[in-house]
């Protein structure tokens, strides 16, 4: 790959070393914000371009081959390190969170950080966690994610080693309405569907004009990535499942508008075909699984200590 002439004072390294050290430039002088300015996109966007290059001509091969999904992630808040070793975080309260859900929430309280950061969801690339556009992902304009709870212990038991992660696989164990009948998974602003499930836009046209919030007007062409909506658990997970050690984890996937109103996954999880870019055809993406977390009912909540106390705890 290095066509240009090797100067003479470096005839004698290996071609492998040399290689290596030109392919860390590329990528540092691409990853440059002042770059992806000029060119107009996101670093995100660059960076994946120039992984895209760098795997050669069979790349476009390696591209329609490649395994996408819905990741969480949030940008921590807390300024610590993530070593659980480390001495000068030890006394530290503000470590950095290790996963992106707590392992405890109240009935009612917002699915957040532990750092109180809000989670993100987003549709990326499985090797590299660069996010992908919905255009290059091959989504129809009327896909959207849907979130539900599932049931952490069911799902468990009906996956083996091979078992890939599927919306079939997760319709078996969703968990759609609290003791009282309404909705388990609330969003604060009130928009979950008839069968339960919260709806996170994906197109411009269904308004998720932040999707784009890099370059503006870029819609299609940028990652997508973006916080999730205000969402709570309105019902306990001992209650529900009549076990205290029973989990909730919370679930997202693609699924497309104007499918499968009696709340039936359908054939969301088809395996990518020459149709996929069809209307009405999905890829396949992979689902977004969250940590395993508790959820108590507010009764509990002078009573519940946090991970590391605060001076300030009651
Ligand atoms: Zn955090
Ligand atoms: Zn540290």
């Amino acid at each position: 790959m290095v066509r240009t002439g090797v100067p003479e004072v470096l005839k004698g390294v290996s071609a492998a070393v040399l290689q290596e050290y030109a392919v860390q430039c590329i990528r540092e002088f691409n990853a440059s914000p002042t770059f992806a300015a000029a060119l107009g996109v996101s670093v995100a966007h660059v960076s994946h371009c120039t992984e895209t290059a760098l795997r050669g001509p069979e790349a476009d091969k390696l591209s329609s081959e490649r395994r996408l999904g819905l990741i969480y992630t949030h940008d921590c808040r807390h300024i610590g390190c993530t070593d659980t070793g480390c001495v000068l975080c030890s006394h530290s309260q503000q470590r950095r969170c290790n996963r992106s859900f707590a392992a405890k929430y109240l009935s009612g309280d917002s699915l957040r950080a532990t750092c109180g950061a809000p989670i993100r969801i987003s549709l990326v690339d499985l090797e590299t966690n660069v996010p992908v556009s919905l255009e290059s992902a091959g989504l129809p304009p009327n896909a959207y994610i849907r979130l539900a709870i599932v049931d952490t212990k069911r799902l468990e038991s009906s996956m083996t080693a091979q078992t890939r992660l599927s919306p079939a696989l997760l319709k078996a164990c969703l968990l759609l309405r609290n003791n009282a009948g309404g909705p388990l998974l609330a969003e604060r602003s009130g928009t979950c569907d008839a069968e339960g499930f919260v709806r996170v836009a994906l197109s411009s046209r269904a308004g998720a004009a932040e999707w784009s919030a890099e370059t503006p007007g870029s819609l299609g062409r940028e990652g997508v990535s973006t916080a999730l909506p205000e969402l709570s658990v309105t019902g306990s997970s001992e209650a529900l499942l009549l076990s205290q050690r029973a989990t909730f984890k919370l679930a997202a996937w693609i699924a497309l508008e104007g499918r499968c109103e009696d709340g039936s996954l359908g054939e969301q999880d088809s395996p990518r075909t020459e149709e996929s870019h069809s209307p009405g055809r999905l890829p396949a993406i992979a689902p977004a699984l969250s940590d395993a977390f508790v959820v108590a009912t507010q009764r509990v909540r002078s009573a519940s200590k946090k991970d590391i106390p605060h001076a300030s705890d009651p």
